[in-house]
């Protein structure tokens, strides 16, 4: 049996950047690259806008794994492109899979919903720009400085099977000299928690964007979630709980900060058990 092969521009190109133009432009469902001056046909080259910016990243050597937020390559107007291609992909994966989706009327549309919901919601973290947390001065003489611990629900999804992971985050950090509003701190967890993730990997950005956010260094986080990947399928686990902790300066250097962070956990477990 013979295959037909098509090799990708971007990951099967024999001659790197042969094809990159400064910009690319999107034009709908196609879109055409400008080619280089090497290029036979002189011309522009046809491919698909998801093409385009993976090119685009490639070059700027951006990793854009799962769980790395992207946004800074999107226009505006290139999700709903890419939800047109993403469906066109689903289609073919249903297809693949020999469900029909023309006549079983519980998949027609499917490929579509598949498409939207990847973008717009378990993933929308990847490509949407981080949440205005607007900050506010915590420096007068009788500024805050005890600690303050925030308790985020997550969903997330795994990035080795897109398997769903729900969970909350206890956010804890000692006020710096910025104070930021307190639904911030779910959004950013949420806005980091929406890619494919591991547990791991999320609970470092999280500590990460919030420390970012609040210019505070004195920052931890714990994060305690149970993976579909586990109970669905695999080993099928149906009470498996994992827990993640991540300390940094006080939290990590200071026992009793460490013990008061945890405290606030058990405080706040009482007060809502999950
Ligand atoms: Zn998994």
């Amino acid at each position: 049996m013979t295959k037909e092969f098509t090799p990708d521009p971007v990951f099967h190109s024999d001659a790197d950047n042969k094809f990159v133009a400064d910009e690319y432009t999107p034009l709908g469902k196609e879109v055409f690259i400008k080619a280089g001056e090497d290029m036979s046909d002189k011309g522009y080259k046809e491919g698909t806008l998801a093409g385009a910016i993976r090119m685009k990243m490639r070059r700027d050597n951006k990793r854009f794994w799962a769980g790395d937020n992207i946004s800074d390559y999107l226009h505006d107007s290139d999700k709903e492109n890419l939800i047109d291609e993403a469906t066109i992909a689903f289609e073919k994966v249903l297809d693949t899979l020999l469900i029909d989706r023309e006549n079983d009327p519980n998949s027609k549309g499917t490929a579509r919903r598949l498409a939207k919901m990847y973008f717009n919601e378990i993933m929308a973290g990847r490509y949407e720009q981080a949440p205005d947390a607007t900050a506010f001065p915590n420096d007068s003489t009788d500024r805050y400085e005890g600690m303050l611990v925030v308790r985020s629900e997550l969903r997330s999804m795994c990035s080795h099977h897109h398997q769903p992971v729900a969970g909350v985050a206890y956010i804890g950090i000692i006020a710096a000299n910025k104070l930021i509003g307190l639904s911030k701190y779910t959004r950013i967890a949420q806005w980091c928690a929406r890619r494919g993730t591991l547990q791991e990997e999320l609970c470092n950005d999280i500590a990460r964007e919030i420390s970012k956010a609040t210019d505070s260094e004195n920052v931890a986080v714990y994060v305690q979630a149970v993976h579909g990947c586990c109970e669905n399928r695999g080993i099928m686990a149906h009470s498996s709980l994992t827990q993640t902790t991540v300390l940094k300066g006080t939290f990590k250097d200071d026992p009793h900060t460490k013990k008061e962070f945890f405290d606030n956990i058990k405080l706040q477990q009482e007060f809502a058990p999950r």
